[in-house]
C-alpha cells in the first residue's frame, strides 16, 4: 500500500531524514519547510497523510493542523504530528488540535511505518466511504453531510481486556470521564464468544495476558463480522517492536506502551472512538442513499428500478426450483377524478394509505412495487392461479371495503381498483410476456367496468363457472 506522505519541518535534516525513510519504504514524499507553504502543498496536492512538526518558527503545527482540520476540502487528510520526547503535553495538544495521531522525536522506524500505514489504511477506507456517499447524495439529494469533527463521543463502550487488576483499575480510572462505560475482561480461558461485541466503540487488549494470547483475540475480533470495523488498541511493553509489527500486521489500529501515560491513552481512545463514530455514520448514510435509490418517496413502495432487476432474480430462481410465479398489476380506477375532486396532495395521501392497504395484505415474500403514477406491481413467488386470484380479489376488497380517510378531506373517498392478474406457464414464460398477460388482464378489468380482478378470465366468471 503506498501513499504520498507530505513532511513538514522547519530543519532541513529532519526533513531529509524523514523524506529518505518513508522512501525506502516506497512511499511517495512531498516536503515544506514553514506552515504556510504547508498550506499551500495541501490544498494543492491533497497528501495523502501529513506528518508535522510541532515546533515551528511562524505558523506552528498546532496552528496548521487547526487550519487543515477546518478546512473541509482537505479536513480528511490524516495528520500525525511530530513532537519532543520530554514535551508529552504537546502530544495531547496536537490530538485536541484535530490531528489523527502522533510521533515523538527523535523517530523510529517502526513506529514511524506502523502509524503512517494505519492511518493510511483508514484514509483508503474513509475516502471509499467518503466518494460513494458523494454519489448516493447526488442520486437521493440526501441531506448535507456530517464531518468528523463534529461527532459526538458521548456514550461510548469500551471492552478493556486486561488481566492485572491493578492496571485495569487505573486505566479505568485515565477513561473515567471520557466514555460512557467500561466493561472489564480478564477473559479466562480466552473466550470472548459468548459476549455481544458487536456493541463496543472500542477494544483495549492487553499484549502480556497471563493465560491468553492477546494477538489470537485481535485476530478473532478482526476476523468477525460484527467486530470488523471496531478499532482496537493494544497495550504493549515499550521496545517490543516484534509484537508491534504483529499486531499492526493483524489490523490493530494503535497503541500505547507501558508505563501508560494517562493523557495520552485519553487523546488515543477519544480520536479512535471519533474515527469509527465517523465510519458508522457514513455507512449509515450510504444504506439510506441506497435504500432511498431504490424506493418511491411517496409511496415508500420500491421503484420500477428495483422491480425490474427483482424480478430477473425471481424469475431465475422460480425456473430453477420450477416453482410457481405470479404477478398482480393493478391500477386505481379513475385516479384523475381524485385529483381533480380533492387536489394533487389528496391524492398523493391517497397514494400513500393505498400503499399501506396493499403491503399490509400480501405475505413478506411477496414485493411491491409502485410502476408508475398511480399502477402498481405485486410479485408472488410461489403462488399459482387460483391463489392469485383470491389475493387479488382480497385486495381489491381492501381498498374498496373501507373509504379513504385523508387529512385533505372532510368526507372519506371512496377508491376502487382494477387488478390483473398473471401466471408463469408454458406460454408466459418470460418476464416480458408476465408483465403482458398482467396487462391484458388489467385491460380486460377496465373494460368490464372497473373494480374488478381479471387473469386470462376475471374473478366472477372463474366462480361462477
Ligand atoms: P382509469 O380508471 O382508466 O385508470 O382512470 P385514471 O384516471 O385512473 O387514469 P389516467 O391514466 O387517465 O390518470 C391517472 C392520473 O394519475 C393522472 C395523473 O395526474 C395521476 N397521477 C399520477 N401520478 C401521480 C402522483 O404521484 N400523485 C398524484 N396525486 N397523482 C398522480
Ligand atoms: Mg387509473
Ligand atoms: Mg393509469
Amino acid at each position: 500500500m503506498t501513499a504520498r506522505v507530505l513532511v513538514v519541518d522547519d530543519v532541513l535534516h529532519n526533513v531529509k531524514l524523514l523524506e529518505a525513510k518513508l522512501r525506502s519504504e516506497y512511499f511517495d514524499v512531498l516536503t515544506a519547510m514553514n506552515g504556510m507553504d504547508a498550506l499551500e502543498t495541501i490544498e494543492q496536492e491533497k497528501p495523502d497523510i501529513i506528518l508535522l512538526d510541532v515546533m515551528m518558527p511562524g505558523m506552528d503545527g498546532f496552528e496548521v493542523c487547526r487550519r487543515v482540520k477546518s478546512n473541509p476540502a482537505v479536513a480528511h487528510i490524516p495528520i500525525i504530528m511530530v513532537t519532543a520526547l520530554d514535551q508529552p503535553k504537546d502530544r495531547v495538544m496536537g490530538l485536541e488540535a484535530g490531528a489523527d495521531d502522533f510521533l515523538t522525536k527523535p523517530i523510529q522506524d517502526l513506529p514511524l511505518f506502523a502509524r503512517v500505514r494505519s492511518l493510511v489504511r483508514l484514509k483508503v477506507l474513509m475516502d471509499e466511504l467518503r466518494i460513494r456517499n458523494s454519489t448516493g447524495q447526488a442520486f437521493s439529494a440526501g441531506g448535507e453531510g456530517q464531518s468528523s469533527a463534529a461527532i459526538s463521543l458521548e456514550g461510548a463502550d469500551v471492552l478493556l481486556i486486561e488481566d492485572y487488576e491493578r492496571v485495569a483499575n487505573r486505566i479505568t480510572g485515565y477513561l473515567q470521564e471520557t466514555v460512557g462505560s467500561i466493561d472489564i475482561d480478564g477473559v479466562a480461558g480466552g473466550d470472548l464468544s459468548t459476549e455481544d461485541l458487536g456493541k463496543y466503540d472500542l477494544f483495549i487488549i492487553s499484549l502480556s495476558l497471563r493465560e491468553v494470547d492477546g494477538l489470537r483475540l485481535c485476530s478473532s475480533i478482526r476476523s468477525s463480522e460484527a467486530t470488523r470495523h471496531t478499532p482496537i488498541l493494544v497495550i504493549i511493553d515499550e521496545g517490543d517492536h516484534d509484537t508491534l509489527i504483529q499486531a499492526m500486521d493483524l489490523g490493530v489500529t494503535d497503541y500505547v506502551t507501558r508505563p501508560i501515560d494517562g493523557n495520552e491513552l485519553v487523546a488515543r481512545v477519544k480520536s479512535q472512538i471519533r474515527h469509527k463514530r465517523y465510519a458508522d455514520y457514513l455507512r449509515g448514510k450510504m444504506q439510506q442513499n441506497m435504500q432511498m435509490a431504490v424506493t418511491d418517496a411517496v409511496t415508500n413502495l420500491y421503484n420500477r428500478h428495483f422491480l425490474d432487476t427483482h424480478l430477473e432474480n425471481v424469475f431465475s430462481s422460480s425456473n430453477e426450483k420450477q416453482a410457481n410465479l405470479s404477478m398482480l398489476m393493478l391500477d386505481i380506477d379513475h385516479f384523475k377524478k381524485v385529483n381533480d375532486t380533492y387536489g394533487h396532495t389528496s391524492g398523493d395521501e391517497v397514494l400513500e394509505e393505498f400503499s399501506k392497504r396493499i403491503t399490509g395484505n400480501i405475505r413478506s415474500i411477496d414485493l411491491a412495487a409502485r410502476y408508475g403514477g398511480e399502477e402498481f406491481i405485486v410479485v408472488m413467488p410461489e403462488t399459482d392461479s387460483e391463489f392469485a386470484l383470491f389475493i387479488a380479489e382480497r385486495l381489491r376488497r381492501t381498498i374498496s371495503d373501507e373509504p379513504f380517510v385523508i387529512s385533505g378531506s372532510d368526507t372519506p373517498i371512496d377508491v376502487t381498483v382494477s387488478i390483473g392478474v398473471s401466471i408463469v406457464s408454458e406460454g408466459c414464460d418470460t418476464k416480458e410476456k408476465l408483465f403482458s398477460e398482467a396487462d391484458k388482464g388489467l385491460y380486460r378489468a377496465k373494460e368490464s367496468g372497473r373494480n374488478r380482478v381479471c387473469g386470462i378470465t376475471c374473478f366472477d366468471d372463474e366462480k361462477a363457472s
